[in-house]
């Protein structure tokens, strides 16, 4: 094994793909002009590749380059639309639809909202993670503004009904949103076969830099208008001020045509190593999968293990960099609130683990991994039987 431990944490980020660095580096150097420098070569030169690189974004899910807005990340994706529509559309009502099992970028969002005036629907999953659609359009009143439901799951990987989703949103004449951050790049994502009117994303998921992401927001049929949430100097047609981040928004052009190029390959041959891991793990006594097996994104694993110690199981695990079912908020750390939506025990919770693979994952990883992960089960059983 070339260097360990062995990197599955994919779901939290992913490592910069060298393709991507290459076409960075002469933003970050000879090209550092502001895009916004209207008269001059050195602005020209980054104004020119911004532009291609909002058309590299748009290919990947099919939208014109003009309905994509540059910022920071997911997280400001998630706040720039939540709050963007909360403000936005007031005189039509106050009420937004979500799910528990969302991203904090969106429920924390969401919570602050309900401080101003907005009421909340979180919708439940069920045992597989999944929303019930009969629910969903029961919730919906004449003063629902926005459903905001994720894509595909960061922690068990589960995709929702998308297409049925924008469908019920769409009758009912509500914007839907949707927080596609584990999924673009990943699956094929299309915003007009799935009507989705707001689409947050980042490109650290998908193999470019940290720092920077997108907010698709949707021109047509209808369009959708949001109110900005950064004023200044009225960059991407006012809706987002702020100097842009060149070789970030370079680097997130290059991952996306990348994924435009390799995606279904690559989600092929991910898929393999994944349903390998998993098959050879499921082996153990007590363990079972978490999401359902077959609405997932191809690249995730969420497996608990029943009668073993969440604590030592990581602490055990030197040689592989994967998430647990826990999460460290404030210091405290507090079982996975995404498993336990699932209907996991906190005990269940803190003995899982999440395998997110990616673009550098390898078969001899994935056989090391099965191997080290039995050895530590088996001497952590055999401990707890000595106690
Ligand atoms: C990582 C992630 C985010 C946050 O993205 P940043 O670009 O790090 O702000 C939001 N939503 C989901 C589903 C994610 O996986």
């Amino acid at each position: 094994m070339r260097q360990l431990p062995i990197y599955l944490d994919n779901n939290a980020t992913t490592p910069l793909d060298p393709r991507v660095l290459e076409a960075m580096m002469p933003y970050l150097t000879q090209h550092f002009g502001n895009a916004a420098s209207r008269h001059h070569a050195y602005g020209w030169a980054a104004e020119e590749a911004v532009d291609q690189a909002r058309e590299q974004v748009a290919a990947l899910i099919n939208c014109h380059p003009k309905e994509i807005i540059f910022t920071s990340g997911a997280t400001e994706s998630d706040n720039l639309a939540l709050k963007g529509v909360f403000d936005m559309y007031a005189v039509k009502g106050n009420h937004i639809i979500t799910v528990n099992t969302e991203h904090k970028a969106v429920l924390d969002t969401c919570q602050h909202l309900e401080k101003i005036g907005a009421h909340v629907t979180y919708l439940p999953v069920n045992a597989e993670g999944l929303i019930d659609l009969q629910e969903l359009e029961a919730a919906i009143t004449p003063r629902t503004i926005l459903i905001s439901v994720m894509y595909g799951n960061n922690e068990t990987g589960v995709i929702q009904p998308i297409p049925e989703i924008s469908t019920i949103a769409r009758k009912h004449e509500v914007l839907f949103m949707t927080d596609a951050t584990q999924a673009v790049g990943k699956v094929p994502v299309d915003v007009e076969a799935d009507q989705i009117d707001l689409m947050a994303f980042s490109a650290h998921k998908m193999y470019g830099p940290k720092g920077v992401g997108a907010l698709y927001v949707r021109r047509n049929n209808p369009k959708v208008k949001i109110t900005a949430q950064m004023d200044g100097g009225g960059h991407e047609r006012g809706r987002r001020s702020g100097t842009l981040n060149v070789p970030g928004i370079v680097g997130l052009g290059k991952a996306c045509e990348l994924c435009c190029l390799e995606m279904v390959s690559e989600a092929e041959r991910i898929k393999n190593m994944r349903d390998y891991l998993e098959s050879e793990l499921l082996q153990i006594d007590g363990s079972r999968l978490n999401g359902a097996k077959n609405y997932r994104l191809p690249h995730v694993s969420n497996i608990s293990f029943d009668h073993v110690e969440g604590e030592g199981l990581l602490l055990g695990l030197k040689d592989i960099a994967v998430s647990s079912g826990s999460a460290c908020t404030s210091a405290v750390i507090e079982p996975s609130y995404i498993l336990k939506a699932l209907g996991l025990s906190d005990e269940l919770a803190y003995a899982t683990l999440r395998f997110g693979l990616g673009r550098f994952t390898t078969p001899e990883q994935m056989e090391y991994t099965v191997r080290h992960v039995r050895e530590v089960i088996q001497r952590q059983k055999k401990m707890s039987a000595l106690l």
